[in-house]
C-alpha cells in the first residue's frame, strides 16, 4: 500500500496569516474571477521538499484544497511540482474528511492542513476508523506555513511503513 502525502494550499503553502511573510516566501498574483486578483505567497523550496519527502517514503503526493484542480496550474507549477492528483470534496458535510477517507481507503497517510479543528466530530470519526492505519494529521499554522519541523514529523510518521 503506497502511502499518501496530502497537501492543503492555504495555510500550509500559502501562509496567509503571517505578518510579515517569512523571507523565503515570494508573492504571486492569481486571477480569480473576471477582474479580481488574489495575492498569495509561496516558498519555491516547498516543491523540492515535498517531492523529496514523498520519494524517500515512496508516497504519492496529492492535493486536498479548495483550489481543487487549479492547484496544479496556480500553485504546483510555481513551486516546481509536476501535476498531482486532486482529492475532490463536493459534499460540504464533514469538510474534507469523507473525501479523504474514500480516496485514501487503507493507505497510510500524512496530511498537512491548517483547519483540522473544523468539524471535530467528523475528525474523531475519521481518525477512529483509521486507527489501524498510519494517520498523521499535521497541523500547520497559517502564520508559518510548512516548516522543517512539519516535514520531519511527516517523515517520521511514514518511515515506519513497509
Ligand atoms: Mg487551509
Amino acid at each position: 500500500m503506497r502511502p499518501l502525502v496530502l497537501i492543503d494550499v492555504d495555510g500550509p503553502l500559502n501562509p496567509w496569516a503571517a505578518k510579515p511573510k517569512p523571507p523565503n516566501y515570494r508573492p504571486f498574483d492569481v486571477k480569480v474571477g473576471w477582474r479580481r486578483k488574489l495575492r498569495i505567497w509561496l516558498d519555491p523550496e516547498h516543491g523540492d521538499q515535498l517531492r523529496r519527502l514523498a520519494e524517500d517514503v515512496n508516497a504519492e503526493l496529492a492535493w486536498v484544497t479548495t483550489w481543487m484542480h487549479r492547484a496544479n496550474a496556480e500553485i504546483g507549477s510555481r513551486i516546481g511540482l509536476s501535476a498531482l492528483k486532486v482529492v475532490e470534496f463536493h459534499d460540504e458535510h464533514g469538510w474534507k474528511y469523507p473525501a479523504v477517507a474514500r480516496y485514501a481507503y487503507e493507505r497510510p497517510l500524512v496530511w498537512f492542513d491548517d483547519d483540522f479543528g473544523l468539524h471535530a466530530a467528523r475528525r474523531q470519526e475519521f481518525v477512529h476508523k483509521r486507527r489501524q492505519l498510519t494517520t498523521a494529521l499535521v497541523h500547520v499554522d497559517p502564520r508559518t506555513g510548512i516548516t522543517a519541523q512539519h516535514l520531519s514529523e511527516a517523515r517520521k510518521a511514514l518511515s515506519g511503513n513497509p
